[in-house]
């Protein structure tokens, strides 16, 4: 099943390609804006939300409640820090295997699978770390 994409989902689709990295709605409006394309933010989230539908847009939630939308091609995972909210990228996939049998087992096609780790990074985990230590 291939549904037509919209020109306004199109423009999605190819900023967040170009981008290669996770943005919020708002961002994408402002990348969109920046490019000269005239797209409302209602629009941007209707066509990230139809985009989503379709299997080709996928949607990370940061502890801040902020949504963070990348294509699906991307299987990126992060270690998120729950104190200053930055986002590590991590170059593996533990349940890349685990989606492969899942949809053989379950016959079920599998679009994305989400994967986040959180807790507190190096320089937070450090402050965290002295009051606590004397
Ligand atoms: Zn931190
Ligand atoms: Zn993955």
């Amino acid at each position: 099943m291939k549904a037509q994409k919209t020109r306004s989902q199109e423009k999605i689709f190819h900023l967040l390609k170009t981008l290669a990295r996770s943005l919020s709605a708002q961002d994408l409006y402002v990348e969109l804006r920046r490019r000269k394309q005239t797209i409302g933010l209602a629009t941007v989230y209707r066509s990230l939300e139809a985009l989503k539908l379709q299997g080709v847009v996928q949607v990370r939630t940061l502890p801040s409640g902020e949504s963070l939308y990348s294509l699906v091609q991307q299987d990126q995972h992060h270690l998120t820090c729950v104190h200053c909210g930055q986002s590590i990228p991590i170059d593996e996939c533990p349940v890349h295997d685990l989606e492969e049998r899942l949809e053989q087992s379950h016959h079920f096609k599998v679009y994305y699978h989400t994967l986040e780790f959180f807790g507190l990074c190096d320089r937070c985990h450090s402050l965290h770390r002295e009051p606590l230590s004397n």
